[in-house]
């Protein structure tokens, strides 16, 4: 026990010598100063640096020996200052601020792909996991609840050259407590899932695991019912990317399905459907000269056609017709046309992404019913909400998503903005201190974005709704017209300054609070109109698969019954609405903030690539956090924790001291002669305006020693 204290206080000695554990606390406070200090850090295996009560993580690549059991026990019920920064340490304070004085609390993680927000996400799940009891009811829902990772992860997670598993939609999951802090319950969103993936990936990367876990780790006898063979054979996988964890995932997610309480007949729907994704992906087409003069085409594998109807249970004639013709009604006439061999490979993708897209909202609906609070417990919960979502993205070529991902962060700043400051400005004036009022809002740029009237969202839906001739093209010129004049939005045309000859003709650019970002408008059109054709939507209603056909399968508005059609809202609307509902929650709640730093592009342990992580310190606002921080007072602490580590810097508090708190400050700052311009009495804090100051109490503390 002695040993291991002694351990525990040369550790954290030797911790304190490792850089500068609080931001807040550098001296002088520049970018470079901050880089090389979380180099340092980084260097030494300190992943963790706060700034104030901020957590900056960066990614170390390898597996660190500070997650197990014996730390979770340290850092439970302990202050963030008492210990070396650590995730478990932000866990810990949100877990007793929810639990304690019961206010919901929120975990905002963000950074870019890789920097370790799913890892980061895990952790604080775990250690939430351990804080509560082990009863068995409350044991079984905290499984049902960590299990939810394998499944989600299985369907929406892909290797992509920044990530081996990197997440490819957004997820937000409120976990609701009782009275006594013990998870009863959880409820997930998820956001905006990638698939386009599910029919095409960039070079080196893959496609969603479940494809390969199952190709890979299903039993022959499944394999077969699901009419699959190897790797080699299915177009939308290529071949050589499964590796030998697949097979392993697999099992895993099997039972990962079984502890969420998934029945044995869900699962095999769930299998076929995804089987199924896999074989529509390799029906061809061939072009056929038609007598009309009008482009038609054939299937060349008639036999993948059967097999799919079959496991689907569709009318053979039924899936060839959606897929080969479109019927159009205007007024009262029906037409149908036939469809070229690419319409027709179109309009397979088209329906393979929104299959796939919709199993996976209807994977996260159904863990929701399995992990949601019982009704009559409703009342009490106090609720602790995960973010794990998309950082902002900056790539050479980005398009719709990474538009919408952008405009995410951009709201995401916004509210971290607004909270940081709304919770200073809260603690000054409880605290009975001054304010000083910091302007860093970029309402400017959301307001380009989303302003009903003329934002780019509502145009992008205005010019998609219009009748008649709407291309990606038409759509830059009226972004052009309308948000020209703004000043986050340039073009080549609508440029305010001399024609920026590095901006394309096809591309307009935002600048956003992270730096400029240029988008390519091909296929904004296609992507926000999220709609299938009817042809194939009224095909998948009339499937008598359990999860596909009927009202309450995946394609709702395809019943055929339905004469009067609504459109389907677009991409960019759900979106918009989601963000909004997510900020609302959020809002309500008392912010935690994780952010991620990928320290390189290589995914080592060992390198630290400063320009890369200078970019992402800037485009997360790390010091302007700083600066908040340290707009009024640097460092803040509670009277009786000064008390217990400066005591020995006063004769009166030496050894120990009897009296209030706040008098036991007074009598150190005195004897120390701290200038009192440096310093201010709150009602139960003492606030520090200079970094120094604390260096000198700390010095003054290390010589006493
Ligand atoms: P993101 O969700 O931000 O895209 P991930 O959380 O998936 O990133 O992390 C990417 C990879 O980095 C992980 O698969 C893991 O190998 C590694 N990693 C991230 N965080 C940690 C950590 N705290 N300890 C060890 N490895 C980590
Ligand atoms: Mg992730």
């Amino acid at each position: 026990m002695v040993k291991k204290l002694i351990r525990m206080a040369l550790r954290s000695l030797l911790d304190e010598m490792v850089g500068v554990g609080d931001a807040v606390l550098l001296e002088p406070l520049s970018e470079n100063h901050f880089l090389e200090n979380l180099q340092l850090r980084f260097q030494h295996d300190e992943i963790y640096t706060y700034i104030g009560n901020v957590v900056v993580s960066t990614n170390p690549y390898k597996s660190l020996p500070i997650y197990d059991s014996e730390m979770i026990e340290r850092y439970r019920g302990r202050n963030l200052y008492e210990l070396p920064p650590h995730i478990y340490s932000v866990s810990d304070l949100a877990y007793r601020s929810m639990k304690n004085y019961g206010r919901d609390q929120c975990i905002m993680i963000t950074g870019e792909s890789g920097s370790g927000k799913t890892e980061a996400s895990k952790l604080v799940m775990k250690y939430v996991a351990a804080m509560s009891s082990r009863s068995t009811e409350v044991e079984k829902i905290k499984q049902q609840l960590l299990q939810s990772n394998p499944v989600l992860e299985a369907f929406g997670n892909a290797k992509t050259n920044r990530n081996d598993n990197s997440s490819r939609f957004g997820k937000y999951m409120d976990i609701e407590f009782d009275f006594k802090g013990d998870p009863v319950g959880g409820l997930i969103t998820n956001y905006l899932l990638e698939k386009s993936r599910v029919v095409r990936q960039a070079q080196g990367e893959r496609n969603f695991h479940i494809f390969y876990q199952i190709l890979c780790g299903a039993s022959p006898t499944v394999l077969k019912k699901l009419k699959l063979d190897s790797v080699e054979k299915f177009s939308y996988v290529s071949p050589g990317d499964a590796n030998p964890d697949d097979a392993k995932s697999f099992n895993e997610v099997l039972s990962a399905f079984d502890v969420i309480g998934f029945t044995r007949a869900e699962v095999d729907s769930v299998l076929v459907l995804v089987a199924a994704v896999l074989k529509l992906g390799n029906i061809k087409f061939r072009s056929v000269a038609a007598k009309n003069g009008m482009e038609n085409c054939g299937i060349v594998n008639r036999e993948d056609v059967v097999d799919v109807c079959e496991m689907l249970s569709i009318k053979s004639q039924s899936l060839t017709s959606a897929l080969t013709e479109r019927t159009m009604t205007a007024k009262q006439d029906t037409v149908t046309c036939t469809l070229s061999a690419n319409e027709a490979s179109y309009n397979r993708d088209a329906l393979c992404k929104e299959v796939y897209d919709r199993l996976f909202t209807w994977l996260v609906n159904r863990i929701n019913s399995s992990i949601k609070v019982p009704s009559q417990t409703n009342k009490k919960c106090k609720v602790m909400g995960v973010l794990d979502i998309y950082g902002f993205e900056v790539f050479e070529h980005n398009g719709f998503e990474q538009f919408m991902i952008n405009y995410c962060n951009e709201k995401l700043q916004q509210i971290f903005v607004e909270l940081t400051l709304r919770e200073e400005q809260e603690e000054y004036v409880k605290e009975g201190i001054e304010w000083l009022h910091i302007d860093y809002f970029n309402n400017a740029i959301i307001c380009l974005i989303e302003n009903p009237h003329n934002g780019v969202l509502s145009m992008l839906d205005e010019e998609c709704l219009r009748p008649g001739d709407v291309t990606d093209s038409t759509l830059l010129a009226k972004l052009e017209s309308v948000c020209g004049k703004h000043e986050h939005f340039e073009s080549r045309r609508a440029t305010k300054f001399l024609a920026d000859k590095t901006l394309p003709h096809d591309a307009f650019r935002i600048q956003h609070y992270a730096g400029k970002v240029t988008y390519f408008v091909e296929n904004f059109i296609d992507k926000n109109n999220n709609s299938l054709f009817r042809n194939l939507s009224n095909a998948a209603f009339l499937s008598a698969h359990p999860l596909l056909g009927g009202a309450k399968g995946l394609f709702p508005e395809g019943d055929p019954s339905i004469t009067v059609l609504k459109r389907s809202p677009t991409s960019a609307f759900q979106f918009k609405a989601s963000m909004s509902a997510l900020m609302k929650n959020l809002l309500l709640k008392n912010p935690n903030y994780i952010r991620c730093i990928k320290p390189n592009d290589v995914k080592r342990s060992s390198v630290f690539s400063s320009d890369l992580v200078r970019h992402q310190v800037r485009y997360l606002g790390l010091l302007e956090n700083v600066r908040v921080r340290r707009a009024g007072y640097a460092f803040r602490q509670k009277y009786e924790d000064c008390v217990t580590r400066y005591k020995m810097l006063s004769p009166n508090t030496w050894p120990l001291w009897h009296g209030a708190a706040k008098d036991g400050v007074k009598h150190i700052l005195l004897n120390v002669k701290i200038s009192p311009d440096q310093y201010e009495y709150g009602r139960s804090k003492i606030f520090i305006r200079n970094p120094r100051t604390l260096f000198k109490l700390e010095e003054h503390r290390a010589a006493a020693l």
